[in-house]
């Protein structure tokens, strides 16, 4: 490659990630949008997908870029599974989303014990929305909900 084209890549995107500079050796330094700087094999650049950013750091980056805060909930805005939660993926797996936020914040749920969303908004990822129950507390609630919301609409 001649020396003017390697110079016309600097500051190019590839999905996340800014070109910063030749680094020798078939090699680019690169910033990635979460802030991440590294050198990439120029054959990576060409080959890999770089549109989500993988760096551990950088997932509650792409975290918030699926959520909108209103004055209530902070409503996840991405990819929603079948029961209405939230899910991405973290450290190459899925996980959902309001969960994964909650862990970030408070540590681990406690085994047996489930995230119950106070605001009935299952896309709702906001902690203070949520509270750990046992499951059969959490099927109590929702269920006696659906009764109040029933017998409301009877009457
Ligand atoms: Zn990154
Ligand atoms: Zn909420």
């Amino acid at each position: 490659m001649a020396r003017k084209d390697l110079k016309r890549m600097e500051g190019e995107r590839i999905g996340v990630l800014i070109i910063v500079r030749y680094a020798g050796e078939k090699r680019w330094w690169v910033r990635c949008d979460c802030g991440n700087e590294r050198a990439v094999d120029g054959a990576d650049l060409r080959r890999r997908d770089y549109s989500m950013c993988r760096h551990p750091e950088g997932v509650e980056l792409r975290f918030w870029s699926h959520v909108v805060k209103t004055e209530s909930c902070w409503v996840w805005v991405a990819g929603l599974k079948e029961d209405g939660y939230g899910s991405f993926r973290a450290n190459e797996k899925s996980v959902i989303a309001h969960r994964w936020y909650w862990e970030r914040i408070n540590g681990p749920v406690e085994d047996g014990m489930e995230l119950d969303h106070l605001c009935r908004n299952p896309a709702c990822v906001r902690p203070d929305h949520l509270e750990p129950v046992t499951h059969q507390e959490n099927v109590l609630r929702g269920n006696m909900r659906s009764v109040v919301i029933a017998r409301g609409f009877a009457v």
